[in-house]
């Protein structure tokens, strides 16, 4: 078999494509609810995609389509004895048969038959019926924790986690700073979503150590960054604004001694939120002062609910890796859901390959990646991977329309952050006469400034970028006095999260 991830780049395309054909065979037209219906009404049949651009004869899948019936995006063969929610087509003989081989050898070994062998249960039912559960039935859900409050479900099966799950979450390993007996730090809140079960999973399954402190209202930061010290941890892993929050706690009880210096701090893995250049820069520098290693290593992560897993980064900007073995990666233009060329900005697309349970094809993420995709070789850990180029941004949601002009919500909460002098800030985009729609739109800036630096000059230079930046100048920018009240503040809505912009307009694009 080799190793998939050595082959080139070329290979690795045309390997991974016809993955996704044979799948597309043999899983989803035969037992996807959701695929084989719009395959049937467009008369599309599985050997009609031949080729990476045959691929455009399947329409991108959006959210909107997936949420009405999240059910109908679960693979589910007809099994006999059990009733049909949907029109798919019978388990085939080829999947009995190597149910039927998996009892005979128990391999993989099953451990719920030792303890049924009393119930005169057939062989039918407790062997080749245990076999076809592992593969498909659902034990496992979580939902996106999504702005528009319409939770969306990923559902996974024991083989997922067993197969496509234990070799993707693996990718954590792709460092080679990344030793085998490094433990981590779990600090994303404990919740049903991605980021908290993909640092789980890649626990139990790829075998990474680790403790999970479910978040800030679980375990109060304070004792966490005393556990972090005392317990010989090396990796945090983490939300990038409560990172920031976390580690200026850690510099403020380093520097009153009720921590000892975070001596073993030698990485952190960010998810959920962008990284921008700046802000890596901000954290470096706050857990040098923390007393983490010299050769400290941020590295990304990303993923999203839909996708089932997450991706990483092997070495800090390396970039994304993204798995080109159980996934299919196109990037379409916004308006046409054409594919773009290679290193093109435009919007990620991903087709699961053998996986269980909820699957995509041509799922649209939303993300417009500002340099694209390329396929190719890592410098740094000399694999074959589709490799991301940022700046990810929501095609719609991470822009607004401020007085008449399309501001990137990045660029105003970079442009705010990179001045020097700037301890914490919240925007808030409102409206000159409160619930106005017609009224005139107001950019207010609350900013707590760093100790030493005088306010008036902190605002003037915030001004200044915010307007180089954003075309927009902010209306109204207010000094808090009270550094941790904004901070909390800033984290009361979710406990984990950062509000750095609170939409307060009625109405707005
Ligand atoms: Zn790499």
């Amino acid at each position: 078999m080799g190793n998939f991830y050595l082959k080139s780049a070329d290979e690795q395309r045309e390997a991974s494509f016809r993955r996704l054909t044979k799948y597309i065979e043999e899983v989803i037209y035969p037992y996807h609810p959701y695929y084989r219906k719009m395959f049937q009404e467009n008369g599309i049949k599985p050997s009609d995609i031949r080729k990476p651009s045959d691929l455009l004869k399947i329409p991108v899948t959006n959210k909107d389509d997936y949420r009405p019936d999240p059910i109908a995006f679960i693979v589910q063969p007809k099994v006999p004895g059990r009733e049909a929610k949907y029109d798919t087509g019978k388990i085939s003989g080829k999947f009995l048969a190597k149910y039927a081989a998996q009892s005979i050898f128990n391999y993989p070994r099953d451990c719920a038959d030792l303890y049924r062998v009393n119930f005169k249960e057939g062989f039918a039912y407790r062997k080749i019926g245990r076999r076809l559960a592992l593969e498909w039935n659902p034990i496992h859900f979580h939902a996106s924790a999504g702005s528009t409050g319409d939770p969306t479900p990923a559902v996974y099966t024991y083989r997922d986690l067993h197969v496509p799950v234990k070799e993707t979450a693996s990718a954590f390993w792709a460092g080679e700073h990344v030793k085998w007996d490094i433990r981590a730090l779990n600090i994303f809140p404990g919740a049903p979503h991605l980021a908290f079960f993909q640092v789980i999973m890649g626990k139990w399954l790829g075998g990474a150590s680790g403790f999970d402190t479910f978040g800030g209202s679980i375990v109060p930061t304070k004792r966490q960054i005393q556990l972090f010290s005392e317990g010989g941890f090396a990796a945090l892993i983490a939300i990038p604004s409560y990172l920031v929050y976390w580690l200026r706690r850690a510099v403020d009880m380093v520097a009153s001694g009720e921590a000892k210096p975070l001596e073993n701090l030698t990485m952190a893995i960010c998810a959920a939120e962008p990284l921008t250049d700046s802000l890596r820069k901000h954290i470096k520098d706050l857990a040098a002062r923390a007393g983490g290693c010299e050769d400290f290593r941020l590295v990304q992560g990303y993923g999203m609910t839909e996708m089932k897993v997450a991706f990483y980064e092997c070495h800090e900007n390396s970039n994304i890796h993204l798995n080109p073995k159980y996934f299919y990666w196109e990037v379409v233009d916004p308006e046409t859901n054409e594919p773009v060329p290679e290193g093109e900005p435009g919007v990620l697309v991903f087709s699961h390959i053998d996986w269980r349970g909820t699957t995509f094809l041509r799922y649209s993420t939303g993300d417009f990646i500002a340099r694209g995709i390329k396929w190719e070789r890592c410098p740094h850990c000399g694999l074959t991977y589709q490799m991301m180029y940022p700046s990810i941004m929501r095609a719609k949601k991470d822009f607004t329309k401020l007085k008449g002009t399309r501001v990137a919500l990045m660029e105003l909460i970079s442009a705010v952050r990179d001045t020097n002098g700037v301890y914490q800030f919240q925007a808030i985009l409102d409206k000159e006469v409160e619930g106005d729609e017609f009224s005139r739109d107001m950019l207010i800036i609350r900013l707590a400034v760093q100790d030493g630096y005088d306010a008036d000059s902190v605002c003037g230079d915030v001004r200044k970028n915010v307007k180089g930046r954003t075309e927009v100048t902010p209306d109204r920018i207010i000094v808090e006095q009270d550094k941790e009240k904004l901070e909390l503040e800033l984290f009361a809505k979710t406990g984990i999260k950062a509000e750095y912009v609170v939409e307060n307009r009625p109405i707005h694009l």
